[in-house]
């Protein structure tokens, strides 16, 4: 028997588990193109209303989810009368997507509004997680925004995005829009119920993998080529694979097509299971290791217990600040027996200088401006 389909049953059961509430208090689902519109270029309405009716047994169980949604080409173009679905050109795609984009939006607002859910909508082009400043805007808003138990709805910028700041494919914004929202797994919907050992629409032979303990060449050459209607196919979900597992998140690729296909998978398991690195999230590792930091902050000896327990740094127990660094680069945070922490910093050296040894409560006069939580957020800190 094939090595991934060996017990299969006992895999894909610890599979499901892994998505569960409990060890994965926040969830990344990815919906793609194939699932949402149908071949006459509108939402599948009673599909998507059986998502968001996961969605909210999900939020009754304690788990926040975060939606990534693809369908705004594919809904435009049919607006539009464009060819090709809306991808003959990059002009036509972007005209596409700011028409379809709406329409999506307001379809996820009704259908999650249905179960009492608020959905809040993001759109992200690359840049604006590769830029630290705006990835921490981005990890700030996503987790107000959960805490405040909406539904993040995010999709790529695609009208404002050109060829060098796209992601492409939503299966990559997925894995990296999991780590901003300090998501414990990802769940890729597919139109296929996961990754097979070979193309089983050509061969007969081909097995569902239920479990990828690690992506090596084998199983990048098992997703060669693309299919339906998105960009993604199995190359582009196998590529979000890698970047989840190395941020220290499993994925998993899961079958979307019959309805209420998040109860499914929490069901059954049935699907592809991307196992996570294992050891310190790669963020938390580069972080540490990172040699060159752009300043000081000096915390007393309540700031550097604080922090040895897990907290955030707050302003209260700062009593130098050294350094001209902006908000978003990284400083190492130093207590009276020596380093203790490294992290991105909520605000420029001025500001933060401003606000070194007050409260949070004492910080808009100084500033003029409403306090961010903290100076360094505990998940964007790494201690030593
Ligand atoms: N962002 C695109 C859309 O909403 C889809 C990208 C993809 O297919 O992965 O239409």
């Amino acid at each position: 028997m094939d090595a991934g389909l060996v017990a299969a049953a006992d895999v894909c059961q610890v599979a499901s588990a892994r998505f569960a509430p409990a060890v994965c208090p926040r969830l990344v689902v990815k919906i793609g193109s194939s699932l949402l519109v149908d071949a006459g270029g509108n939402v599948r309405r009673d599909w998507l209303a059986s998502v968001a009716a996961d969605v909210a047994v999900r939020r009754r169980t304690g788990q926040a989810v975060v939606i990534v949604t693809s369908g705004a080409i594919a809904l435009g173009a049919r607006r539009l009368g464009l060819a090709k679905g809306g991808r003959a050109s990059l002009d036509d795609a972007q005209a596409a997507a700011a028409t379809g984009q709406i329409v999506l939006a307001a379809a996820y607002a009704e259908l999650l509004g249905k179960h009492g859910l608020q959905a809040a909508q993001i759109l992200l082009t690359l840049d604006d997680l590769d830029d630290r400043r705006r990835y921490l805007n981005v990890a700030a808003t996503l987790d107000r925004l959960l805490a405040l138990g909406a539904v993040p709805v995010v999709n790529e910028n695609d009208s404002v995005a050109t060829q060098e700041i796209r992601f492409g494919d939503n299966d990559r914004l997925s894995a990296r829009v999991a780590p901003a929202a300090q998501a414990g797994g990802v769940i890729l919907l597919s139109d296929v119920a996961g990754l097979y050992t070979a193309d089983p629409r050509r061969d007969a032979s081909a097995r569902l993998l239920a479990d990828v303990p690690s992506i090596d060449a084998a199983v990048e050459a098992m997703a060669g080529g693309t299919t339906g209607v998105g960009t993604g196919g199995m190359a582009a979900k196998v590529a979000a694979a890698k970047l989840a597992v190395a941020a220290g998140i499993p994925l998993a690729i899961a079958d979307g097509r019959g309805d209420h296909p998040l109860a499914a998978f929490a069901a059954t398991g049935i699907g592809t299971v991307f196992a996570a690195t294992v050891g310190a999230p790669a963020r938390k590792a580069w972080l540490a290791g990172r040699a060159v930091v752009a300043g000081q902050i000096i915390v007393d000896a309540g700031a550097a217990t604080a922090l040895a327990e897990g907290r955030s740094l707050l302003a209260a127990g700062v009593t130098a600040v050294e350094g001209g660094f902006v908000r978003g680069d990284l400083v190492a945070v130093v207590g009276p027996a020596g380093p203790i922490a490294r992290g991105l910093i909520a605000y420029d050296a001025a500001e933060a200088g401003l606000i070194a040894g007050h409260r949070n409560d004492a910080q808009a006069a100084l500033l003029g401006y409403a306090p961010r939580a903290a100076l360094i957020h505990r998940d964007q800190m790494v201690l030593l």
